[in-house]
């Protein structure tokens, strides 16, 4: 029978504390496009020295979340659920309900598309784990996002590598601007009804019901291809729209 697998276990580059990827074989997202017989392996970034809820309450998620504005521990509007999925996962994990990836597993993968982080951020682990998963294992296509592009802690030092499989998370028009001008695509949130820069196009989950499995374009790949912007969601945009309302709407056309 099919486990969810462990691709990696390790010191997070962020901060060195111990973390793993978990792959989960099958999950219900409904964004990404979930529904029982084709889907995205979701991957899940997790401390495992401590569980997900207690490690944002203590802000110890900065081990798999680095800088990122949206993380719960700082206020902030991150729509991942921590006492439902990343906790069971924790648990799960800390059980040992999951196999370690092998050559005697890998085939499970084959053909799959593959998301990088569904919680945590894809830069916390070394790109070439990346890179290897997404060959060795045949996977199709990929998503991913990183807010890390300018973490500077602990010695940390963004690997642009991973550039070829992750989009660069913006949470201003401005700061969209600022990486897209290095040559970079980005993944902009911004407030409802704001515009929407030159070389952007709207999520087409959001504009075309399209979900993520059928649509791949936030794969990093392609320094002139389109960035994408989303409107802020989950239960906790309010944070989001209190902070930066403003700066949205005078986004730079
Ligand atoms: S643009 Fe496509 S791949 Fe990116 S989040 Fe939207 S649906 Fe998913």
């Amino acid at each position: 029978m099919k486990k969810n697998l462990i691709l990696w276990e390790g010191n997070s580059l962020l901060d060195n504390a111990p973390i793993a990827v978990i792959a989960l074989l099958s999950s219900n997202n409904r964004k990404t496009g979930d529904n029982g017989t084709k889907n995205m392996v979701q991957t899940v970034i997790i401390r495992t020295d401590v569980d997900p809820v207690t490690a944002s309450k203590n802000k110890q998620d900065e081990s798999i979340c680095g800088s990122c504005i949206h993380r719960q521990s700082l206020g902030g509007a991150c729509y991942v659920n921590l006492g439902q999925m990343p906790l069971s996962v924790y648990r799960a994990y800390k059980r040992g309900s999951y196999e370690y990836l092998s050559d005697m597993n890998k085939h499970w993968l084959y053909g799959r598309a593959l998301r990088l982080g569904a919680y945590g951020d894809p830069a916390a682990i070394p790109v070439e784990i990346w890179s290897n998963v997404i060959n060795d294992c045949k996977i199709s296509h990929y998503t991913g996002y990183t807010h890390q592009l300018n973490y500077k802690k602990n010695g940390f030092k963004f690997d642009q590598k991973l550039t070829n499989f992750c989009m660069i998370s913006a949470d201003t028009p401005k700061q969209a601007k600022k990486i897209r001008d290095l040559g970079y695509r980005t993944f902009r949130v911004k407030t409802e009804n704001s515009p929407i820069m030159a070389n952007e196009i709207e999520c087409l989950s959001d504009t075309k019901n399209i979900k993520c499995i059928d649509c791949g374009l936030c794969d990093g790949i392609g320094k002139n291809k389109t960035s994408i912007v989303i409107d802020i969601h989950g239960s906790r945009k309010k944070s989001y729209i209190n902070k930066y309302e403003k700066v949205n709407i005078s986004a730079l056309a």
